[in-house]
């Protein structure tokens, strides 16, 4: 249902990330004919981050194929681009931002896909140091690269999915690799103990020492880096530094502006926040999802919610339902995650001769996420399974001898499942 919405109201989005570009776009297709105005800190038109710590580090990706449009689409699209430019404060009595130059924007929307921003190692404990990286943007991983220097050792500190990836394209350039994770293992907020053991094994494979329940003391050089103390009391040479400890949704413009926080900015199932002409979407916004409230720092999220917002300006009565799948690369294995595993009970395994395999995870009998490594298929049929809420017998699941794709069929037919659809 849509409440009609004067298609010529004008549209301010802060943020030129996945997100940004998302609602942006989507406003045109939609027909809203008003200004759209992008503002955005780095210099590039939007681009794709998920390249930057696999394919692009790794040098197997051109700058040109990380852009998500060539720059006449934004001409093309009437989208005022406004690139190398901070917003330093929302008028929201005026509705205008305010930008570093003191220039202001008015809007009659505005959207906020500010993102999130590497969690900094401490200076006290050495994180100002030169070679030590984070690995967030275009320039990040520019700076990055030319560190990556076959032969050179590369410390990773954390065992997230940037510390992996990080790790999985030093060891490939022939770097000597240690990869250091504070918990008691690695993947430990997002995956299970069978993904991680899966990913340790297929790290060490390749050489990288990976050190669990172990942090940081401290880096140690004059100017940059050039050893590291860690916990376990050893001592390392290092010759560069890569930090992946996690990011802190952007949320300052927000909070400044008295809109309200909520681990991120609070926004309801329409993507708005607690001003009715403010929405926000992406990494920085937290929604309501099963009678809680969650946010989420992954691809999908930015583009679906931010097409949910568009939905939402153009006056459509959007009930943004997330949909979370993620994908990781390392080495020769493609890593694809749909739903989320919080609260889960139990996990299934499925291994297949040729190298396939998935984990199945179960809460009080219920599929809510898959892992696949290499398994496009069993990751295809969960994804259908777990978008439409449905389960599958476990048992089903865990033999190799049953086709997978025959799993869409078994859901209804087998009296087990019955059960759990009821
Ligand atoms: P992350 O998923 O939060 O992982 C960071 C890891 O570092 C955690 O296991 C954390 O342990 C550990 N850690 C924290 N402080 C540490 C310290 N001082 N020493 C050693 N380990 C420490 O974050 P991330 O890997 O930096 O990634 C950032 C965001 O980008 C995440 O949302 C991530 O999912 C996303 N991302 C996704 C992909 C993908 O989907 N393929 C790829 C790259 C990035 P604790 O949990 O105990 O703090």
């Amino acid at each position: 249902m849509t409440d009609p919405v004067d298609s010529t109201l004008s549209t301010v989005v802060i943020g030129a990330g996945q997100a940004g570009f998302e609602v942006c776009a989507k406003l045109r297709e939609l027909g809203m004919t008003g200004p759209i105005t992008l503002i955005g800190s780095e210099q590039h038109a939007p681009y794709q981050r998920p390249p930057l710590s696999k394919a692009y580090l790794l040098g197997k990706m051109e700058l040109a194929r990380l852009f998500l449009r060539p720059l006449p689409f934004y001409d093309d699209m009437d989208i005022t681009l406004k690139l190398g430019c901070d917003c330093v404060a929302i008028d929201r009595e005026a509705k205008t931002v305010v930008l570093g130059d003191g220039t202001r924007v008015g809007y009659d929307r505005l959207v906020l896909a500010t993102g999130a921003s590497p969690i900094q190692l401490p200076d006290a404990i050495g994180g100002g140091l030169g070679r030590v990286h984070c690995m967030r943007s275009l320039a990040d991983a520019d700076a990055l690269a030319t560190r990556f220097v076959p032969g050179q050792h590369a410390l990773i500190i954390g065992g997230g999915y940037i510390g992996l990836e990080a790790a999985a394209v030093g060891a490939a350039l022939g770097m000597k690799v240690t990869l250091v994770e504070a918990s008691t293992r690695i993947l430990k907020r997002v995956a299970a103990t069978e993904t991680a053991r899966y990913f340790r094994d297929l790290h060490k494979s390749h050489g990288v020492d990976i050190r669990e329940g172990v942090t940081v003391m401290r880096l140690t050089g004059d100017t940059s880096v050039t050893g590291a103390e860690l916990s376990d009391g050893s001592v390392l040479d290092v010759d560069v530094v890569v930090v992946g400890i996690g990011v802190r949704p952007n949320i300052d413009l927000a909070k400044a502006a008295g809109l309200e926080i909520e681990n991120g900015i609070k926004v309801d199932a329409a993507c708005i926040t607690s001003d009715p002409a403010i929405l926000a979407v992406g990494d920085c916004a937290s929604f309501p999802h099963a009678g809680g409230r969650i946010r989420l720092e992954s691809v999908g999220n930015a583009i679906d919610q931010a097409r949910a917002a568009a939905e939402a300006i153009t006056g459509a009565q959007t009930q943004y339902t997330v949909k979370p799948w993620f994908w990781s690369d390392q080495y020769d294995v493609k890593l694809q995650i749909v739903g989320l595993s919080q609260g889960y009970d139990r996990v299934v395994a499925r291994a297949c001769d040729d190298g396939r395999a998935s984990y199945w995870y179960y809460a009080a009998d219920q599929l809510i996420a898959v892992d696949a490594m290499n398994d496009p298929r069993a990751y295809m049929v969960a994804k259908r399974l777990i978008d439409n809420g449905k389960s599958v017998d476990p048992n089903l699941v865990s033999d190799p001898n049953v086709d997978v794709r025959s799993l869409l069929q078994r859901v209804r037919m087998d009296g087990f499942h019955a059960a759990l659809l009821h």
